[in-house]
């Protein structure tokens, strides 16, 4: 297949997922703030997760800048990158389809905001991250190129870090005992392939 096939596929599965953010965000800049981290880190994130995935896809599909790090890669590898961007995508849909009016772009808590269990939600506390570390593997093999993906993984790596703490103390703080049992009971990104025994 052509760079121009894989760049659609790759653009296509980004705004897919650009589609999926904008339905759900429509009502979020509606809702009243309780809590709210306003912090330069968090600005900082904010930027890094608006740009560490659009724009190498968008240089590598438009410019040659990227081909000393193009890999051969078969066929073969690069359907498994287009599944597992597929994928991300869809989990991607069910993590706001079960954060619901919860969904927020920066760290907050609003005034109606319930702690959710439900859904991605019941198997790791941070799907909405995972589904991104999917991603970053996705595009990595289906542009087959060193720079997309190294960029997209220590985008994500980078926000795992950061931001994980501080979220997990905002809603601590806000749900107490819940999140308490919410961490204890489930994995931060990764889904336990056996059922611990109760
Ligand atoms: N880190 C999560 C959510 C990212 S969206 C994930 O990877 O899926 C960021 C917002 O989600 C934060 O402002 C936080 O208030 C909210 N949030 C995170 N986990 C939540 C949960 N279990 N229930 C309700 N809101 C949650």
């Amino acid at each position: 297949m052509s760079k121009l096939t894989y760049s659609i596929l790759l653009l296509g599965c980004y705004f897919i997922r650009m589609s999926i953010r904008y339905v759900y965000s429509r009502r979020y800049t509606r809702s009243e703030k309780v809590v709210k981290e306003r912090s330069g880190k968090e600005l900082a994130n904010y930027l890094l997760a608006q740009t560490g995935f659009p724009l190498p896809m968008a240089l590598w599909a438009v410019s040659d800048f990227f081909d000393f790090a193009q890999l051969d890669l078969p066929l073969a590898a690069r359907m498994v990158g287009l599944a597992f961007s597929v994928s991300s995508v869809t989990l991607f849909f069910f993590v706001h389809r079960a954060l619901g009016q919860n969904f927020s772009p920066v760290l907050e808590i609003d005034a109606s905001h319930t702690l959710v269990r439900h859904g991605p939600y019941a198997l790791v506390r941070h799907p909405m991250y995972s589904s991104l570390i999917l991603f970053a593997f996705g595009n990595g093999l289906l542009s087959a190129n060193l720079v997309v993906f190294g960029v997209q993984l220590a985008t994500i790596t980078t926000l795992c870090i950061s931001r994980i703490p501080a979220e997990e103390k905002m809603l601590a703080n806000t749900f107490g005992e819940d999140y308490q049992v919410l961490m204890a009971e489930t994995p931060r990104l990764f889904p336990r392939l056996l059922r611990r025994r109760s």
